[in-house]
């Protein structure tokens, strides 16, 4: 077990951790977010993030520390806790981005790390090579190979009781990312940022985040903590957790204000264009639109940022007491309906939901069927594995309704959307307790016949037969042949 990170609470991959921060002290809940704090230009002081908003965390950027003579020198002479006046944990990032943007610059990964250990940091970043997505395979493999050769070098460096984080890359490889991710796992370092996914995020491409964090999942173990590096906007924060992320930092929320945007969870708004602010923070309930405008620029952009970042911790909030309460994936699905993107997004989480059915409790509150989607959940996907175990009579009827032929066989089972058939012992288990609505979907229904078909192959030697209401004909040609059908609608 990963000394510092501990599960509390889990819901399909999301969870509830407590990541323990020794040089700060510190034991910060997760899923948390680190707003981004510009040493420079703070629009929300740090304190202020403490105080009024509970931040536990945050994170700054080491380069831009480093590049700016006096903050430098007060961050040597004081260290980052003063500088910043926060009491909660500072993370510092290396500047990975700066620096490949910029080009090289010719500093060691032991100087890079001493320096952020110099300054006070709890948690350093050494310097990774974010890898752009689709880049041609051979630069992700040399990329990957230079990273985790500074992950190596990153391991030996004395560096106190400082936690340093290891970068998983891998472009838009996802076996090169499961691979990155099995190998910063085998180090001894101890948070694991999924790295160069902003890019995905920019052009909306949520399933292909999703690919890659699910692949960076499969080669870390359950107790890394995750850090989904640049992923600030709340929208995205549920699809996030429930792939098993721990970690958001958020530079949204005040570069957003900056530009008059305004961060709803649903999606971003312009400020010019509301006439009511679908808020209830102290910001929105005292401020009209129109207030907001009359605003000289920074106050402006100050209570922007302070909103923004309500909205944000608020949405956390709401995580994780659905992790809590077992709901996380019914979260999700909200909010996958907020943007097309994030649809898609939600449904590529779902080609994952075997890997997701490792983590989640065997037990929750009770499964609601609110979507198409909903048949791919990995409940679903666990259930129709468990078909394969249960002892099937030579005789068995399966039913949507009542066993009216159950005579005629050595025993009767329910059917329903999604799951299919299961032992009416089991009617009162989860998830089979689901509420699902009474206008069925079709993706449920052919979810329940491929439970059939399940049954089916799995017993071959049984004498099955599915008594239904009028189920379409596509969807019983995922029935074998074997299996007799009879439509209760056709008496
Ligand atoms: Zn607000």
């Amino acid at each position: 077990m990963r000394e510092c990170f501990e599960l509390r609470d889990t819901d399909a991959g999301g969870r509830i951790g407590e990541l323990t921060v020794p040089r700060a002290d510190v034991t910060v809940e997760t899923p948390a977010l680190l707003p981004v704090i510009n040493p420079n230009l703070d629009t929300i002081a740090p304190r202020r993030l403490a105080d009024e908003f509970g931040a536990e965390i945050l994170i700054t950027n080491s380069y831009i520390i480093h590049g700016t003579d006096d903050v430098r020198k007060q961050a040597l002479a004081d260290g980052l806790h003063e500088l910043l006046d926060f009491p909660g944990a500072i993370m510092t990032d290396s500047g990975s981005f700066q620096l490949s943007e910029y080009g090289d610059i010719d500093v060691t990964t032991e100087e890079i790390l001493e320096f952020q250990h110099a300054i006070g940091s709890d948690i350093a970043t050494p310097v990774d090579i974010p890898t752009p997505p689709d880049v041609p395979r051979q630069r992700a493999e040399e990329e990957l190979e230079t990273t985790q050769e500074r992950l190596e070098i990153a391991e030996d460096v004395d560096t106190g009781d400082m936690l340093v984080s290891a970068p998983v890359q891998g472009s838009t490889y996802p076996d090169l990312r499961e691979a990155a991710g099995r190998h910063a796992d085998g180090t001894d370092l101890d948070v694991f940022p999924v790295g160069a996914v902003v890019p995905l995020m920019n052009d909306y491409r949520y399933d292909d985040m999703v690919d890659a964090v699910a692949a960076a999942k499969r080669g870390l173990g359950a107790d890394a903590p995750v850090h989904l590096f640049g992923a600030g906007h709340p929208m995205m924060f549920a699809l996030g957790v429930a792939m098993g992320c721990d970690l958001f930092d958020s530079a949204a929320y005040a570069l957003y204000a900056r530009d008059d945007r305004y961060l709803t969870v649903r999606g971003t708004r312009l400020l010019e264009d509301l006439e009511y602010l679908p808020c209830s923070c102290s910001v929105c309930t005292s401020h009209s639109p129109d207030d907001l405008r009359a605003l000289p620029d920074d106050e402006r952009e100050e209570e922007l940022a302070a909103h923004n970042l309500h909205v944000t911790f608020a949405e956390i909030r709401r995580i994780k007491q659905a992790i809590r309460a077992g709901n996380l994936l019914e979260l999700v699905e909200q909010r996958a309906r907020s943007h097309p993107t994030m649809l898609d997004g939600y449904r590529a989480l779902l080609d994952h939901a075997d890997q997701l059915e490792r983590s989640d409790p065997v037990s929750k509150g009770a499964f609601f069927h609110v979507s198409s989607e909903s048949a791919r959940r990995s409940e679903v996907v666990r259930h129709h594995q468990r078909l394969e175990r249960l002892s099937v009579p030579d005789s068995l009827f399966l039913t949507e309704g009542q066993p009216a032929r159950g005579d005629e066989f050595d025993d009767s089972w329910r059917v329903e959307p999604p799951f299919g058939p299961f032992p009416r012992a089991l009617s009162r288990s989860y998830p089979l307790t689901a509420e699902v609505p009474e206008r069925t979907d079709r993706a449920a229904l052919s979810a329940a016949a491929d439970g059939v078909a399940r049954l089916a192959e799995t017993n071959p030697d049984a004498d099955l037969a599915l008594g239904h209401r009028g189920w379409p004909a596509d969807v019983l040609e995922r029935v074998p042949e074997s299996v007799e059908l009879i439509d209760f609608t056709e008496d």
